[in-house]
């Protein structure tokens, strides 16, 4: 038998489908039974995501509310599903509550994560709760789906593909550093308050592109897509392996927002360098036939969208190369975060 949280478990369900829950023509039966009923879309495949955050390993409940914490978990979903080219529908969350939560506690998680869902018309429809002994654990699982056999894949770029990414880079990463203390202060001080702010709301308030995604599914105008949760060396290095290929991405290309250009200088860094090891940007990276580059631009026209191209798909002996801004060509170093890094699982 599962361990109860303090608080009255079923008044507590009972409120989050009453605020959240939302039943319509395709949920059959949402929060409330042993299992939810979904009419499943007509022609469509199913796609789906979860994603597991532990308190003091994924966050601190001392720099993020919970609010933030669960915007940004349902960001981390979007994102993966937009990845795929697919439209997002149905949530799923899981929560094992240390026992001093009370039931706002859980609603403001909650708040937190349907701001992120609700613009996309996803419907909460179950979950499941527990105690947890100290720390947080949110699990959410997202599902979403594409008209069959549109899916982007990590594994479908094609050397001589050009190498494309959305919006700017780096952003978040810079946002997190002016967040944590110590020697970015003095950096920190001469930013303008509005490139602070830009760079910080795009660490705490990120966005997920499934509009885009499905427009590149669409007229497979992508070969591949990768969303950037990693950072671009290391969500690029899983796409080439995937694709049994190499990269090469051009430095002077990347997009940078000026507020990160602002940053780096006032923190004595390469702004590339912060684009390239990135992390939480949540832009997507996908790969374009050459023959579909003229109907990529114009459908980026069309949505008002920038979409960069970085760099070129290369032989797989060619291996991950950058080329910065004197020509050079060098090795390019994989920097992202990994939970693992130092355990034997890879
Ligand atoms: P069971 O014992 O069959 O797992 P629960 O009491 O856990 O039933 O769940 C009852 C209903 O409430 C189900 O529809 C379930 O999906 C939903 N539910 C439970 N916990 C949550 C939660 N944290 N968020 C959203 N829905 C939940
Ligand atoms: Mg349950």
């Amino acid at each position: 038998m599962a361990r109860r949280p303090r608080l009255h478990e079923f008044r507590l369900i009972e409120q989050l489908r009453r605020t959240f829950g939302r039943t319509g023509s395709a949920v059959v039966r949402g929060i409330g039974d042993d299992a939810a009923v979904i009419a499943p879309p007509k022609g469509r495949q199913l796609v789906l995501t979860t994603d597991l955050l532990v308190e003091d390993v994924h966050f601190d409940l001392r720099t993020a509310s919970l609010k933030e914490v669960g915007y940004k978990a349902a960001i981390a979903n979007l994102s993966d599903i937009a990845a795929m080219g697919a439209r997002p529908e149905y949530a799923l969350v899981s929560i094992a509550l240390p026992a001093t939560w009370t039931a706002p506690h859980v609603l403001r998680l909650y708040h937190g994560m349907m701001a992120a869902l609700r613009p996309y018309r996803v419907a909460l429809i179950g979950g499941d709760t527990s105690s947890s002994p100290h720390r947080l654990f949110l699990s959410l699982t997202v599902t979403g789906s594409v008209p069959a056999g549109a899916a982007l894949m990590r594994n479908g770029a094609r050397v001589g593909d050009l190498l494309y990414v959305s919006g700017t880079l780096g952003d978040s990463l810079a946002g997190l550093a002016l967040l944590s203390r110590g020697r970015q202060r003095r950096a920190a001080r001469s930013l303008t308050s509005s490139e602070r702010r830009f760079l910080i709301d795009r660490h705490r308030r990120p966005i997920a592109h499934p509009r885009l995604g499905q427009a590149l599914s669409q007229g497979r105008l992508a070969s591949a897509a990768i969303d950037l949760s990693d950072g671009l060396s290391g969500d690029l290095h899983h796409l080439c392996e995937q694709s049994r290929v190499g990269a090469e991405v051009n430095a002077a290309s990347l997009p940078l927002s000026p507020a990160l250009h602002a940053y780096a200088r006032a923190s004595n860094s390469d702004p590339a360098s912060i684009a390239l090891q990135g992390g939480e940007d949540y832009e997507l990276l996908f790969t374009v036939p050459p023959a579909k580059q003229r109907a990529l631009q114009r459908m980026a026209r069309r949505a008002g969208r920038r979409l960069t191209c970085i760099g070129v798909i290369r032989p797989k002996t060619f291996g991950m190369r950058v080329r910065d801004n004197t020509g050079r060509v060098r090795r390019l170093p994989i920097t992202s975060y990994s939970h693992f890094r130092d355990a034997a699982t890879e």
